[in-house]
């Protein structure tokens, strides 16, 4: 018998917490995603009290990479006219309009949102859709001469920075990566692409890596200083 995942959402003050349990886990783990987002997910044998315990336990960790995370945190403080929004690495102002829709878009160096609420969840949920469009035109602009049968994906949170499906010729890249400079996706892409001849992390792996990106070495340190980063 397969059992499925089961959830429950706990708010702990300005915090809330996802207690999963995913049947094909090993053991409970724990994770930071957003300014106020806590993951606890464990095996399927777990209750939500044994989850909700390890939490406890590891309370003062959580609330540090908490602090780590709204110190990187790449979000405004409002999507309001003139706010700056980033886009690889740079900033770019944002202009906003009544409409009857939400849409955010990007072109002459600017983000437009057309907005009926105007509200932060609605700006962020269209920034969010907008950098993912970006990004994934992006990455098949970089793929299209040397690689038009590889398709790519952007999925927001997504436990690696890029991920690799060789038997269907996909990448998958991680939405944060939007906000970061595009060396970094540049990167990721070619990292991604060296697991399509070598699915591991063999020396063979990284030979092919080095043939693709020469600086791998270097660009990876810099992403992993950037593994606070979060969009919310
Ligand atoms: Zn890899």
């Amino acid at each position: 018998m397969v059992r499925r995942e089961t959830r429950k959402i706990v708010q702990d003050g300005n915090k809330r917490v996802h207690l999963i349990t995913r049947p094909h886990m090993v053991n409970v783990r724990m994770r930071v995603r957003g300014p106020d987002q806590v993951i606890v997910s464990g095996p399927g044998h777990c209750t939500f009290t044994t989850l909700w315990n390890f939490y406890k336990r590891h309370q003062k960790s959580v609330d540090a990479q908490l602090l780590e995370v709204e110190k990187s945190n790449v979000l405004p403080p409002a999507f309001a006219d003139g706010q700056q929004l980033r886009w690889h690495g740079a900033e770019y102002p944002l202009s906003v309009r009544q409409s009857a829709s939400e849409t955010m878009v990007f072109h002459d160096n600017s983000f437009f949102w057309q907005t009926k609420t105007a509200s932060y969840q609605a700006g962020l949920a269209a920034y969010r859709a907008c950098l993912g469009h970006l990004l994934t035109g992006y990455a098949a602009d970089t793929l299209k001469e040397k690689y038009s049968r590889v398709t790519v994906q952007v999925k927001p949170y997504i436990a690696k920075w890029g991920l690799c499906r060789p038997d269907r010729k996909l990448l998958v890249l991680n939405l944060t990566l939007a906000v970061l400079p595009s060396r970094l996706t540049d990167y990721v892409i070619s990292h991604e692409l060296a697991h399509l001849d070598v699915p591991n992390h063999s020396a063979a792996f990284f030979r092919r890596l080095e043939e693709l990106e020469p600086d791998w070495r270097r660009l990876g340190q810099e992403l992993q200083s950037h593994r606070h980063v979060h969009l919310g």
